[in-house]
């Protein structure tokens, strides 16, 4: 059976509509992927910081314990030197520098005592965030994986129906193409059926030169919405009456 130019125009159309319809969904799965990726980015920052804080305090525990034994021995050296000297203005020098080491061997102690339990408090919080942490990962990647293969799975589609719409386009005649690309833009139905007389999209009466038109298989466009027209008997559609659902 010979094509009416108009059918192949109208095929291709409605071809379109199922490539952007996969189009879209590709889309919006690859939204989906990039808030996946900016979730996991989150939580890896999160467990980040919660690992640099038990570094940052096991840090000032080691510094003030290092402190301490430097002040410990120091004062074991004076307790030394205070055995040893016979010299009593010596000697309360010792007595006095020996009561400031203890002294600060005494703040220093409460200071550690501190840092142990912001030490402890760290490692509680990373503990409880670490299986956290594994879980919520394990499941972005997973939901990822998902997202991923119906990416690829999409991706091959649209490229056979790419290349199957070249074909498609090769019956339709170029410049009905090019205006129909500039439609495209503007509408998604791009072509309407006359139906009394009138552009069934905007209702805009034809004038009867444009249904004579119509019948030499022309291409018009509706003057007032510019959407292609066609007479659906042109096509050997079912009558209108018939039609309405
Ligand atoms: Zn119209």
């Amino acid at each position: 059976m010979e094509h009416h130019p108009l059918q192949s125009l109208i095929n291709l159309i409605e071809f379109d509509r199922e490539l952007i319809k996969i189009e879209r969904v590709l889309d919006e799965t690859q939204k989906r992927i990039t808030q996946l990726q900016k979730e996991e980015a989150k939580i890896k920052v999160d467990h980040e910081t919660a690992i640099q804080h038990v570094r940052d305090a096991k840090k000032i525990v080691h510094e003030h314990e290092v402190t301490m034994k430097d002040l410990d021995l120091r004062e074991q050296a004076k307790k030394k030197l205070l055995e040893e000297t016979d010299s009593q203005k010596v000697y309360e020098t010792l007595k006095k520098e020996i009561n400031f080491l203890k002294k600060s061997q005494y703040d220093h102690e409460k200071k550690l005592v501190q840092c142990w339990k912001e030490l402890e408090a760290a490692q509680k919080t990373f503990d409880e965030q670490e299986s956290k942490f594994k879980e919520k990962q394990e499941s972005l990647q997973k939901k990822y994986a998902e997202e991923d293969a119906t990416v690829q799975k999409l991706t091959a589609d649209l490229n056979d129906l790419y290349k199957e719409r070249v074909k498609k386009e090769k019956l339709v005649p170029q410049e009905w193409i090019q205006k129909y690309n500039m439609m495209r833009k503007q509408t998604d139905n791009p072509i309407v059926r006359v139906e009394y007389d009138s552009c069934s999209g905007c209702f805009a009466q034809l004038p009867p030169q444009s249904i004579l038109d119509l019948k030499q298989k022309k291409l018009l466009q509706c003057n007032s919405c510019y959407r292609f027209i066609y007479l659906p008997e042109e096509l050997e559609e079912e009558p209108i009456t018939q039609k309405n659902e």
